[in-house]
């Protein structure tokens, strides 16, 4: 369901619609939001609600910090768990000046900007993302504790799994919104879960993922529960992960598939542009000091690999037919920001089929299985977030796919974070304080 603007109008009246959501990102994908009446809405679309940029984190450097939100009309999706008389619906914004010129720490801009450029290339890119959490008990103040809400592992049913109920509720909840879950279940780690949702177009995939995320955290929280994104709670139990599946459509059809077995040569060059550049852009993919806590154990990669057999490379053909046929990324985790990580990801196959890259041969070893010796010929993942943060600074290819308002923002506020770690005494706690992601 996409909405014109008359649509919209019409469901809000129609609807009991009391309360419209404008919402937007950072830079490091959180999502903010403030609500107005219906009868504000029509001056939203036509002159933008403003906002003070100098009170969001990495907008701050704002020449001028009145900012204007402007709904998009085909983003329409009620917000299911607040009443049904007098509704709450929510858009995604654009965000400009006053002049009407783009915000250029909008990062919805600069995806569709990537995905726009993709299409004068001739290929529309789709995304899916699978995304894992954990699901934590709180306290009597709904701040989360460290124990988990069961000890179920993968695939586990009830009453081992006790996270069916808080699943079945985002399910129905993600398809009031309009988002196509296909299948959940337990994952491996004890109260960890993961839901899989249809993919889409990149900035619809984004906005889903956004959408995703805040359902999780309202479900689990109406569950007396605190749903976590963090990269790596524990240290042994598996990370949570966002693996991000991608392929090219054209004219309607996948052209990842080649013959036989194999990918057509473009999809070849699109992932080896992806492998090529991965290195530099790992501080998009892997925002949190944390996330480098995760890499290179429990079915995370660490090399920069692929293969069509195992689970251990950063990119995996899954054995998938049709317009299923895809590259799974598995290095990201959830606390990307996934308007910036696709564009990068976008821009990265963009250059790899405008090149005409060759893909590397694959490597069908199991990585966590063979001796060091034959690991030593492939290149790592950055092993912090300060390499990955040096990475993205002396990348020409990061510095030309982001704006640099953003990319500056961005990387100063990042290493503060990696300084405020690397200064504390206790380790420990600093990641204590990130269990609200
Ligand atoms: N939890 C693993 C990760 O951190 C992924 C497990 C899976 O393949 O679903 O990436
Ligand atoms: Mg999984
Ligand atoms: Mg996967």
């Amino acid at each position: 369901n996409t909405y014109t603007f008359q649509e919209v109008m019409q469901y809000v009246m129609e609807n009991d619609v009391k309360f419209i959501r404008l919402a937007f990102c950072d830079i490091f994908g959180t999502q903010k939001n403030i609500s107005i009446m219906p009868r504000e809405l029509s001056r939203a679309f036509r002159e933008g609600i403003s906002i003070d940029a100098s009170s969001i984190r990495g907008f701050a450097n704002a020449n001028r910090s009145d900012l204007l939100l402007f709904p998009e009309p085909s983003t329409l999706s009620v917000l299911p768990w607040r009443p049904s008389q007098g509704r709450v619906v929510r858009f995604f914004c654009d965000i400009k000046y006053p002049d009407g010129t783009p915000f250029e720490c909008d990062a919805r801009q600069v995806l569709r900007q990537a995905q726009s450029d993709m299409k004068k290339l001739g290929y529309s890119v789709k995304i899916g993302t699978e995304c894992e959490f954990y699901l934590l008990k709180q306290d009597e103040e709904g701040l989360p504790t460290k124990t988990p809400h069961d000890n179920a592992s993968y695939m586990d049913i009830a009453p081992l799994d006790k996270g069916e109920n808080v699943r079945r509720q985002i399910c129905l909840t993600l398809e009031e919104m309009n988002l196509r879950p296909e299948a959940s279940h337990h994952e491996t780690g004890p109260g960890q879960n993961e839901i899989d949702f249809a993919y889409d177009s990149a900035v619809t995939a984004a906005d889903n993922l956004i959408t995703f995320r805040g359902v999780v955290k309202t479900m689990a929280s109406v569950n007396g529960l605190y749903a976590s994104f963090l990269p790596k709670i524990y240290r042994d139990h598996p990370g949570n992960g966002l693996h991000i599946n991608l392929s090219l459509f054209q004219n309607g059809e996948n052209v990842f598939h080649g013959e036989g077995d194999g990918h057509s040569p473009v999809a070849e060059s699109f992932m080896m542009g992806i492998l090529t550049r991965c290195y530099e852009m790992s501080a998009f993919l892997n925002p949190l000091v944390n996330s480098y806590e995760r890499l290179g154990v429990y079915e995370a990669p660490r090399y920069i690999t692929w293969s069509h057999q195992n689970r251990s490379q950063l990119i995996r053909i899954p054995a998938a037919h049709g317009v299923n046929n895809r590259m799974e990324l598995r290095s990201p985790d959830p606390c990307a920001n996934p308007y910036l990580a696709f564009s990068l990801l976008i821009r990265a196959g963009m250059e790899g089929i405008r090149r005409e890259l060759k893909l590397c041969d694959p490597c069908n070893l199991n990585l966590y299985d063979v001796p060091a010796s034959m690991v030593r010929e492939y290149d790592c993942l950055p092993n912090t977030l300060m390499e990955a943060i040096r990475a993205a600074q002396d990348s020409t290819f990061v510095r030309e796919a982001l704006p640099e308002k953003i990319l500056d923002a961005y990387l100063s506020a990042k290493t503060s974070e990696w300084r405020r770690y690397s200064d504390a005494q206790d380790k420990s706690s600093v990641i204590d304080s990130l269990y609200f992601y």
